[in-house]
């Protein structure tokens, strides 16, 4: 008899892997420590306001708050130009002119140039111009990823979020993780993967206080990589440990925060590229048509107040209590509060690993241990952070899902979904397709380990 195929993780790749081995009648285990499915794009709840985290709101209109004004999100060249200053204008259209003369010319000029730029700074300078770099991008991506754009891959571009993560995706989504929810067995977190010659054989999970052991013949991790390489027993040569440990994530911080006031002129989405504020979005929950809100009083408001952290920082260590004061300040200073008796309370969500460092030295690593865990005969990594990548939804699904058909006898390198050579961004709506149709061909076996799933579009309280 096969044994169940072991899946580590419940979130949208590891749920999908199970989707995938349940629609062809085989037998997995999904393992998750936590007591929710979804991972980093799971539902919660608060006072009755339920909102998906891990998710960019999918409503209109997202701006950008800059300098008291708002802009459009995603930035575009015109709309930048026509709400700045006229000496802002000025500088910006100059500088964008020149960066583009420069991009044109220079390939002219040096054919053996590589015309793809090789961090995010760099793509960036080439498409706005040094001006508009300095106003919008630069502060905020040192908020989001700690470090600045010249040290980070111009890789994650493509995918850049609302590219293409589509309605479409969340909708599959919806469906396979209600689908799979009975089947997850939670509480349960992997601690240690025993192997020899490249082949697992067995991995240690705890639930309380109880620590058993699993025997199986196929593995799916989704877990970080520097999670999985530091799991496995015997350990791996020190260059592989030390490559892992360096691929490093950030971590989100939400500060969901009730106002008494039935609506507030703040759009479904904000980013605050101002350094003088810690937070970096805000979404008003109540104007995304996604989120439900069940038995709450309608002329309250929930806000999502998000700041980006590294694990262990003083953002991070900071007190709940201190990070609810800090949000209810930042939202009074912002102006879309002006009277602090009308904020009533908030809670803290914490997420850590929530966003891979695609830092410009992890090429290397990432290569020494993607070779490392190539040789492994019985166990794929899949996922966003399972390989390191920082693509969305779809990027994740369509990679347990292949991980799952490489069990079942297709051949599929998923690390290639994550290659340097993906620079277009129509990959995405191949993606799209290829889910689509996956979905399509679901057909309800007899006897599935999971019930058939069942098509919602509603979304999903987990
Ligand atoms: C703030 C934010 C906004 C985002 N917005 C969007 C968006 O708009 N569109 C989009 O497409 N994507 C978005 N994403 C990305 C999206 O959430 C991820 O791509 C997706 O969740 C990745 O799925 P995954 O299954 O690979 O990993 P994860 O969601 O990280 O799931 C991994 C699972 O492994 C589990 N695990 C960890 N350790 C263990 C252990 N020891 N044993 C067993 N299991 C373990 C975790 O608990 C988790 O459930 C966003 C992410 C963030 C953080």
């Amino acid at each position: 008899m096969v044994s169940p195929t072991v899946v580590i993780g419940a979130g949208p790749a590891g749920l999908t892997a199970a989707h995938e081995l349940a629609k062809n009648n085989r037998q997995f285990l999904l393992l998750e420590p936590s007591d929710k499915i979804g991972g980093l794009f799971h539902t919660e709840a608060y006072q009755g306001y339920c909102f998906q985290l891990g998710r960019y709101l999918a409503a209109e209109p997202c701006r950008i708050y800059y300098r008291d004004r708002l802009f459009n999100y995603p930035l575009s060249l015109t709309n930048a130009l026509k709400h700045l200053g006229p000496i802002d204008t000025a500088l910006s259209t100059f500088s964008s002119l020149k960066a583009r003369t420069t991009a044109i010319l220079l390939p002219v000029l040096d054919p053996s140039l590589d015309p793809y730029p090789k961090t995010l700074e760099s793509w960036l300078l080439e498409r706005f111009g040094g001006h508009l770099y300095r106003i919008f991008f630069e502060t905020y991506i040192q908020k989001i990823w700690g470090i600045s754009g010249g040290k980070l891959q111009s890789e994650l571009l493509p995918f850049a979020p609302n590219t293409f993560e589509g309605k479409s995706s969340w909708k599959q989504y919806s469906s396979i993780a209600a689908s799979m929810s009975a089947t997850v067995q939670k509480n349960t977190r992997v601690l240690r993967i025993k192997h020899s010659n490249y082949r697992v054989s067995r991995i240690f999970v705890q639930k309380g206080d109880e620590i058993t052991a699993i025997a199986s013949s196929h593995f799916i991790s989704t877990l970080p990589l520097s999670d999985l390489i530091q799991r496995l027993d015997p350990p791996p040569p020190p260059a592989i440990l030390q490559a892992a440990n360096s691929l490093s994530h950030r971590s989100a911080i939400t500060v969901p925060i009730i106002v008494n006031i039935k609506s507030l002129s703040l759009d479904c989405e904000l980013y605050i590229q101002s350094p003088d504020y810690k937070v970096s979005r805000i979404q008003n929950y109540k104007n995304d048509p996604q989120s439900i809100h069940q038995g709450i009083d309608p002329n309250k408001t929930c806000l999502g107040m998000t700041y980006f952290c590294t694990q262990g920082d003083s953002l991070w260590s900071t007190a709940d209590a201190d990070l609810i004061h800090l949000a209810k300040q930042e939202l009074m200073s912002l102006g879309f509060v002006t009277d602090d008796a009308l904020i009533e309370q908030g809670t803290v969500i914490r997420q850590p690993n929530a966003y891979p460092i695609q830092h410009i030295s992890g090429v290397r690593a990432q290569a020494l241990v993607q070779d490392y865990l190539e040789r492994f005969k019985n166990l794929q990594t899949a996922g966003r952070s399972g390989l390191h990548t920082d693509y969305g939804l779809t990027h994740a699904m369509l990679t347990g899902s292949l991980a799952a058909k490489n069990i079942l006898g297709e051949q599929h390198n998923l690390w290639a979904l994550r290659s340097s050579t993906i620079v277009d961004k129509s990959l995405g709506q191949v993606l799209e397709q290829l889910l689509g149709q996956a979905m399509e061909s679901d057909r309800s076996p007899d006897s599935l380990t999971a019930p058939a799933a069942q098509k919602t579009t509603t979304p999903l309280y987990f």
